[in-house]
């Protein structure tokens, strides 16, 4: 299969309204973003694979099952839609073992380039904590977005934007057809 370049999206905070300091172990409170199915839409339709890398320690904090974690993520594909679904969904959840995985450490990111055939240089990444854009750069995805919420800014990212529906112009202009 010939290569392609990806966008990594993080969960809480991009893809669904961040949960602060707490977790989100339950559908009904996974709150999906105004837009973010037309943002992910945009990317896939430009031609990139649409990943989700998301950090949920609230596995080992025996807060949610895994089993529970993956329904959740079925319903939110269920909800983004056909055109806005994600191609790869990839988890730190703490258990042992999965300390690689841990942001900002790049293992989600190489996870999901051995399970898709992923151009990382090409790749972009739309995050809003400072452990994605390190993520990122350290797996080699040159291209980055910060979607600004609650975190604290540390590291400066390619592009930052205030809101999802900011994000949709600027990849709009930016984002190159593959
Ligand atoms: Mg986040």
């Amino acid at each position: 299969m010939e290569k392609r370049p990806a966008v990594f999206f993080d969960r809480d905070g991009v893809v669904n309204r961040s949960p602060g300091a707490g977790y989100v172990t339950r559908w009904q409170d996974f709150e999906l973003n105004e837009g973010i199915d037309a943002a992910v839409s945009l990317c896939k339709s430009r031609g990139y694979y649409a990943v989700l890398v998301t950090s949920q320690r609230c596995v080992s904090k025996g807060l949610i099952s895994i089993d529970t974690l993956h329904a959740l993520h079925d319903e939110m594909q269920h909800a983004l839609g056909a055109s806005a679904k994600f191609d790869s969904i990839h988890e730190f959840t703490g258990l042992p073992g999965t300390e690689s995985l841990e942001k900002p450490n790049p293992g989600l990111i190489l996870e999901a380039a051995r399970a898709l055939p992923i151009d990382l240089e090409r790749s972009w990444l739309i995050g809003d904590a400072d452990r994605d854009i390190v993520m990122a750069q350290r797996a080699g995805v040159p291209s980055t977005v910060r979607v600004l919420t609650n975190h604290p800014v540390g590291v400066e990212a390619m592009f930052t934007v205030d809101s999802i529906a900011a994000l949709i112009p600027l990849l709009e202009l930016r984002l190159p057809f593959v």
